[in-house]
């Protein structure tokens, strides 16, 4: 007999007949011999009627009463899901958050969740019923049975933590799409229907699973190694399953604050080659990485950066033994740059081998400003120079000096409390199986890009630019730091470069202005219209030419890249908004993602 966790979400249950073909899906579920916990979301737009509501009394209502309102509609699909499956005969019975005992740090809005309790659930399933639970909600302190509220899209995170705490065979998340597309199916038509994606790819895919599926959910499966399935409610259809690696033991206490990382890896085998001065125009990139993958070079990170008149740097590493062959083919394209007739200046290659990568990684890194900033000022309290940065959702990676890599491996892992002996093992579990280079493709368009020029070449720069917007609450997405180096009044300067939501743009620009007069740095720009497209891949990782294939795709339809940031299972290209669904569609066709036939998303 197993223990199943379905979660049904709003649409699933937004009707009195949706709700009937839920109960009789769990009790086809339970005759198949298993036992049942079933959480559920507010019935349809419930929850968004409750916010009206709420706006028309207030303008600025208080977060607990906000609690106290969204965590009803949760409520009514419990008892009538309850009572429908009573009706068929089947015994089960509805519990809140609070009955459950799910308790979650008191923090109104956004509460994570702290403990599940599991001997109450257990005895109504030990008595053969099926417990409904409300998703969503739980309470900040079991003395005062305050409700807190997990944030919207919440449910996934509730039925995943419950799960989790039972140590259930698996979690189905039942949803009106019929699982997780490739790319987005209304800006391009023939997304097809993925069978299995790893966590890692998902998380790092945020942008656009994120409204199947609550990254936090996510998260919570991934460090449980809880088997996870996203499938439609109307059909009886497989769906697409997420899968997760054997997890390292980790308690269920505290089980949504633990660490924002989880991990830091430093890799000494890295050179860096940099393209100086090429010309910006579609078409650079593509044809560099082209003939490095031509020659069955793996490139590791890959950083642009904003451009500046008519010229860009390409920078990317490699491990130290195919550094000649790579040097060699970006010394051969360099002549035919500066007669390109976009060139103004000469374009030059230069090498290091003196370089290590270190990175640091972790699902709890989204959506909490100040993770990368406290990498940062780890190194810059050690006087550790940053020379460049590149980062995904889930990773942020920096090159520094070799010589002090050693120095930089014992800090962070201090700063970020991470036991380095269990990293080892993390290494070597990687996902079993082969996966596919590319899985999906992501398009984010809410975001803008901001760019600080000269910004001076002296350890703790960044750490004091994303520690003031963390301040602020302002979150980071990319941040990307260059090769390119100015000397200014004798100091050497670099530019760094980062994206952010489009509503924090301007507060963003601000903040750096002023802290410009102090630190002393070139302009600020900003620039909402641009698309940020990535493609992301577990079985990227020793497989090369994948970002040649992108920068191709992208070159061909002459769309210009702004800036490039890589982690090891993905690559993000920033390019002008206008030309973002464009790109989308011929990246999603040259990595031959698309199908013939149209997954039908509407349910
Ligand atoms: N009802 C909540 C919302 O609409 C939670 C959920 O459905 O996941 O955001
Ligand atoms: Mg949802």
């Amino acid at each position: 007999m197993a223990l199943v966790v379905q979660k049904y979400g709003g649409t699933s249950v937004g009707s009195i007949e949706r709700i009937q073909a839920v109960a009789n899906r769990v009790q086809k579920t339970v005759k198949q011999g298993n036992s049942l916990v079933v959480v559920v979301s507010a019935m349809g737009k419930t929850t968004d009627t409750l916010v009206k509501l709420a706006k028309g009394v207030s303008n600025n209502p208080s977060r607990r009463e906000m609690d106290m309102l969204l965590s009803t509609g949760e409520q009514v699909t419990i008892a009538l899901l309850s009572m429908a499956l009573q009706e068929l005969g089947q015994p089960a019975i509805s519990l809140t958050g609070a009955q459950v005992g799910i308790v979650t740090e008191a923090e109104h809005n956004r509460a994570r969740i702290l403990q599940v309790s599991t001997d109450r659930l257990q005895r109504h399933l030990d008595k053969g019923e099926v417990v409904v639970v409300a998703g969503f909600q739980g309470v900040s302190s079991i003395k005062d049975f305050e409700i807190t509220t997990l944030g919207r899209g919440g449910s996934d995170t509730s039925a995943v933590a419950l799960a989790a705490s039972l140590k259930a065979d698996r979690c189905e998340i039942y949803t009106d799409v019929p699982g997780i597309l490739t790319t987005d199916p209304r800006l391009v038509p023939s997304a097809q229907l993925m069978s299995e994606i790893t966590a890692d790819e998902m998380l790092e895919l945020a942008s656009l699973g994120a409204k199947v599926l609550h990254p936090r959910a996510v998260e919570i499966a991934r460090n449980y190694g809880m088997p996870l399935v996203v499938l439609s409610s109307w059909s009886n259809q497989p769906g697409t399953k997420v899968v997760s690696r054997l997890p390292q033991p980790r308690s269920l206490q505290g089980m949504e604050i633990a660490k924002a990382v989880d991990g830091v890896e430093v890799d000494r085998d890295q050179a860096k080659i940099a393209l100086l001065r090429v010309p910006d125009f579609p078409g650079v990139a593509a044809s560099l990485f082209g003939e490095i993958s031509q020659r069955n070079i793996d490139v590791d990170l890959i950083i642009q950066s904003i451009h500046e008149g008519n010229s860009n740097d390409i920078a990317f590493t490699v491990v130290n033994r195919v550094l000649q062959q790579a040097e060699a083919v970006a010394e051969a394209i360099a002549p035919s740059l500066r007669t390109h007739p976009a060139a103004t200046t000469e374009a030059e290659v230069m090498v290091d081998r003196k370089i290590a990568k270190v990175a640091i990684s972790g699902a709890g890194m989204i959506g909490r400003p100040g993770i990368a900033a406290k990498m940062f000022k780890t190194l810059a309290d050690a006087k550790i120079n940053i020379q460049m940065i590149s980062t995904s959702e889930v990773k942020v990676s920096c090159v520094i000096n070799e010589s002090e890599c050693d120095r930089a491996l014992h800090l962070l892992s201090q700063a970020f409390d991470i036991d380095l002996s269990s990293q080892k093992e993390i290494a070597v579990n990687k996902y079993p199986g082969k996966h596919p280079p590319v899985r999906g493709i992501a398009i984010d368009t809410k975001q803008a890009q901001i760019g600080i020029r000269h910004v001076p070449d002296t350890p703790g720069m960044a750490a004091q630019i994303f520690s003031l917007l963390a301040k602020k609450n302002i979150s980071v997405d990319a941040i990307i730091q260059s090769q390119r180096c100015h000397i200014v009044n004798d100091v050497p300067t670099r530019d760094i470069a980062f994206t952010v939501e489009q509503a924090d743009a301007e507060q963003a620009c601000k903040l750096i202005s002023e802290l410009n007069q102090q630190i002393g740095c070139g302009s600020v720009t900003g620039d909402t219209a641009i698309a940020k497209l990535s493609v992301v891949g577990a079985g990227m990782i020793g497989h090369p030419g994948v970002a040649a294939k992108f920068f191709a795709a992208l070159a061909q339809e002459k769309i210009n890249i702004q800036m490039i940031t890589t982690s090891e299972i993905k690559i993000s290209c920033v390019i002008a908004e206008s030309e973002g669904i464009k790109a989308l569609n011929a990246v999603h066709e040259a990595f031959g993602l698309g199908g013939e036939e149209r997954v039908n998303i509407s349910a």
